[in-house]
């Protein structure tokens, strides 16, 4: 009887070791193929969100043009830019939003300088071209720079409008039309809260 209990007893180590190696060879496995993997899929994730380069033109505060740049689009996460901007903000330039008009802290702005992205800082309207559109938001007759923005059909709302973006990081600022003033005839319409105004110092 201590024979065969000692057998049993052997038999059960000699098994829960055979299950021992099964289970770390198998572990081995699975973190190799894991890690081939991972680091395979690392590599294909980074060529593919390798952000595409934008030409954009920089200009300082004052709105003097300092030349074209190529920089790479930037591109985040919903959360990333939610956790960035303000909730008003991060409506209207992620989610195509509009602000309620006569609301936005740089419609009465009459200073010198350069209305900037709020997401990402590029130059987009000059004050030099802000004009008194009395729609409540803040009107330009042109960009800064036609390579700074990204102009594209709009349909929605059952309307056929011309949405602006910006170049660098595709946040939607509002929408141009065409019964603006000379010497262009256009007025770009855009949120305040897209912007960001950097005064000429
Ligand atoms: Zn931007």
């Amino acid at each position: 009887m201590r024979q065969t209990s000692g057998k049993n007893a052997h038999g059960q180590r000699s098994l829960g070791r055979r299950q021992f190696l099964l289970a770390s060879g198998a572990t081995v496995a699975g973190m190799a193929i894991w890690g081939y993997e991972h680091a395979g899929f690392g590599r294909v994730d980074a060529a593919a969100k390798e952000p595409k380069q934008v030409k954009i033109v920089d200009f300082t505060d004052a709105g003097e043009r300092k030349g074209i740049v190529l920089v790479p689009m930037i591109q985040k996460t919903d959360a990333e830019w939610k956790a960035q901007l303000s909730p008003a903000s991060y409506q209207v330039t992620r989610h195509e939003g509009t602000e309620a008009p006569f609301t936005g802290a740089n419609l009465n702005v009459h200073d010198k300088g350069v209305f900037r992205c709020i997401c990402c800082d590029t130059a987009l309207f000059s004050s030099g071209t802000k004009f008194e559109s009395g729609t409540g938001w803040p009107s330009f007759w042109q960009p800064i720079a036609k390579e700074n923005v990204i102009e594209s059909l709009d349909t929605s709302l059952g309307m056929e409008r011309t949405a602006v973006s910006c170049r660098r990081c595709e946040a939607h600022l509002g929408h141009v039309f065409d019964d603006g003033p000379q010497p262009t005839g256009l007025r770009y319409c855009m949120n305040s809260v897209a912007l960001r105004f950097a005064k000429a110092s």
